[in-house]
């Protein structure tokens, strides 16, 4: 599904990844962890083709295609989706005209047909009722006086719709409270399938006590330093991040 070789990339003139490999099957979940600043978002970024990010080296490709040669829209045609860490806010647009058009370019896109407003207001009903989320979501402006829980809620509601291949969720779980996080964690497990694949990035355990990833990432300046199931998550949880300038002191 994803197969991320020897990824290096830069913000400006800074080096941030450091030749990062990484393999995500079909329908399997995997959890990238590690301290702040140590290049999680800008991996959801460089995949997704956010500009201000250049690769060096490596590629990523998705079901074989080069990701790193395509516009962000292709990107998202071609079964992508990232929730930012920081959603945007759409103060003039309407979350439903939104979502329809967002949906709609993705079916275009694969060739198949647009749905009407009929159509769409009943895949949207269907959602929200999967996701225990509110109506009232529908018709305020796209994230804009949202809460942060919101609009994690609100991102989880894209994610649900657009039925990506694969999901990245970047810190999804940051800055919400215990009620929230279940919710989010709920939406995300309901949108588990074989056919598509999940990178959940966290800085903390605690989202994991509700989705069970199948496989955990420790990613530390720049480079996957370290792999395991869903266990390595609980000792990160009780060793902290300290160890790490230990283990990278040796390898530098
Ligand atoms: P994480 O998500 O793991 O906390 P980031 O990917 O956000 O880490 O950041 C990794 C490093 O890249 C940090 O040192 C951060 O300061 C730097 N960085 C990220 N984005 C920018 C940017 N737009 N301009 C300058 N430095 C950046
Ligand atoms: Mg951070
Ligand atoms: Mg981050």
């Amino acid at each position: 599904m994803l197969s991320i070789k020897g990824l290096r990339a830069n913000v400006g003139d800074k080096e941030i990844l450091h030749g990062l490999d990484l393999e995500i099957g079909a329908g399997e979940i995997h959890a990238i962890m590690g301290p702040n600043g140590s290049g999680k978002s800008t991996l959801a970024h460089v995949l997704s083709g956010r500009d201000g990010y250049t690769v060096t080296a490596g590629s990523a490709e998705l079901n074989g295609v080069n990701l790193l040669a395509l516009e962000p829209e292709q990107r998202a045609h071609l079964g992508l989706f990232l929730a930012f860490q920081y959603p945007v806010e759409l103060p003039g647009v309407n979350n439903t005209y939104f979502l329809k058009a967002a949906l709609n370019a993705i079916r275009r896109a694969r060739g198949e047909s647009e749905y009407d407003a009929v159509a769409f207001m009943r895949l949207m009903k269907e959602k929200l009722r999967v996701l225990h989320l509110d109506e009232s979501l529908l018709k305020r402006p796209v994230n804009f006086g949202f809460s942060g829980g919101e609009k994690k809620r609100n991102e989880i509601f894209q994610m649900a719709l657009l039925e990506p291949k694969l999901a990245i969720l970047d810190e999804t779980d940051s800055g919400l409270d215990i009620d929230a996080l279940r919710i989010v964690a709920d939406g995300v497990n309901a949108c588990r399938s074989p056919e598509r694949s999940m990178m959940v990035v966290t800085h903390y355990q605690r989202l994991l006590d509700y989705i069970q990833p199948d496989y955990v990432h420790v990613l530390a300046h720049g480079q996957i330093i370290r792999s395991g199931g869903k266990e390595l998550a609980l000792e990160l949880e009780e060793r902290g991040y300290g160890w790490i300038e230990q283990v990278t002191e040796v390898a530098a």
